[in-house]
């Protein structure tokens, strides 16, 4: 995944004609920051956050509690998180942060020890006007909470700006959940409507049907009932229906801890978890993991489009080969970046000491996420390049 970014970094890099030193300077980490935590229980761990660039606002991203965290993992993902707020002219910048933990070893009391140690440990450099973690892999807003609590305690801060991802009753935002789905659908939607297609009956396929899957195709089936999702994947199974699936039921069917595998339906057909690649459908939608597409099985992908709602689904090797066989990629750090456009909102909001309703960050996160695609559209048209080296372009001269 960091290295399909990089290299898309460094080909809009020499498209805009960067010098190494020019490269460098963008790829610089300005803070690192390490440490170790010692609980109750005599159990150290090790700590770290990673500040890559505040020149456009805070740092921004999540912290993650993971037994294979590794400090150079962190420090290239929270320059990607800059490329991110970049891409879609966020005023935030980029951070990461993690702890080596198996967070399934610990019980509550250690979790939250954990949590607040983890504040401790970094109070004086973040906070609502320098950095503003978020929750991550293995964290959530209940950890959240204990965090904001924590680093209200020791500063004295009560705006709760400290953080995002915090549950609603403790200053979260309406409309975080379904944000990054909502937010890849918006992207597509425009692309689509750009590109004369939209009133088309358009089909869809879909890998991965966790939280980012899932809102995608709710927004989907309420925006655009002439478009259908023709396929959707777990890791067990594919499953397939030309006329459409009937999310409503399916959902309901996963709600009930269903595997793919075991589904059954009169229409519906249950094939292996890899078929979802070789749908034969307008988009291909990518919602479960990192390298989901490379060198080796992009040759049976016969969309025209891909979403990346997950991070780097695609390799940067699989991406030259697709964009040669005209298939267009519409790249992560703009399709999954409804997440921390919603992040943003949350933090306005407790700046401001408002709350605002579902309506209005959805208005707002549309018109963010519109706007960051019209620019992607606008660059890769005018540089004559692919959607994915735009958006890294538009994200640099927002860096530079
Ligand atoms: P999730 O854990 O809720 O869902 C992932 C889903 O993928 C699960 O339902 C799982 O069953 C499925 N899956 C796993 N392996 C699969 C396979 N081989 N084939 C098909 N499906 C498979 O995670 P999520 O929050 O929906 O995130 C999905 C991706 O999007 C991740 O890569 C994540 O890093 C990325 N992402 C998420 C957010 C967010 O706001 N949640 C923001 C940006 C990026």
């Amino acid at each position: 995944m960091l290295k399909t970014a990089h290299q898309e970094i460094k080909k809009a890099a020499k498209k805009l004609k960067l010098s190494d030193s020019e490269l460098d300077e963008l790829l610089r980490v300005e803070n690192e920051h390490e440490f170790t935590i010692e609980l109750t229980s005599g159990k150290k761990v090790q700590a770290f956050r990673m500040q890559h660039s505040s020149k456009r606002g805070p740092y921004k991203g999540g912290i993650r509690f993971h037994p294979d965290v590794d400090f150079d993992e962190v420090k290239a993902l929270a320059t990607l998180m800059s490329f991110k707020t970049a891409a879609v002219n966020i005023p935030l910048g980029g951070g990461k942060g993690g702890v080596i933990v198996n967070p399934k070893e610990l019980n509550d009391t250690e979790l939250e020890e954990l949590s607040r140690k983890y504040v401790q440990g970094l109070h004086e450099h973040i906070g609502p006007k320098q950095d503003v973690p978020a929750p991550d892999v293995n964290t959530n807003g209940r950890i959240i909470d204990w965090m904001v609590d924590e680093y209200s305690r020791i500063t004295g801060d009560t705006s709760r700006a400290s953080f995002t991802g915090k549950s609603l009753k403790n200053g979260g935002s309406e409309g975080r959940i379904a944000a990054t789905g909502r937010g890849g659908f918006l992207v597509i939607e425009e692309l689509l409507k750009q590109l004369g297609r939209a009133d088309q009956a358009l089909t869809f396929a879909v890998q991965g049907l966790g939280n980012v899957g899932e809102y995608f195709v709710r927004t989907l089936q309420q925006q655009r009932p002439n478009w259908r999702v023709v396929a959707v994947s777990d890791s067990s199974a594919t499953i397939f229906d030309k006329d459409g699936l009937d999310i409503q039921t399916f959902l309901a069917y996963k709600e009930g801890k269903g595997r793919f595998a075991h589904y059954e339906d009169d229409r519906a057909q249950v094939r292996s978890s890899d078929t979802i690649l070789s749908v034969q459908c307008d988009v291909l939608v990518l919602a479960a993991l990192g390298n989901a597409i490379t060198e080796d099985n992009q040759d049976a992908v016969q969309a025209s489009f891909i979403l990346e709602l997950a991070n780097g689904p695609v390799t940067a090797e699989a991406a030259d080969m697709l964009q040669k066989r005209n298939i267009e990629i519409v790249p992560d750090i703009i399709a999954n970046a409804g997440g921390v456009i919603v992040s943003y909102l949350e933090w306005q909001q407790n700046m401001e000491n408002e709350s605002w309703s579902e309506e209005v960050v959805h208005r707002k996160l549309e018109d963010a996420i519109i706007s960051a695609t019209r620019d992607m559209l606008v660059t890769a048209r005018k540089e004559k390049v692919h959607y994915k080296t735009a958006a890294f372009m538009n994200a640099i001269k927002n860096l530079m």
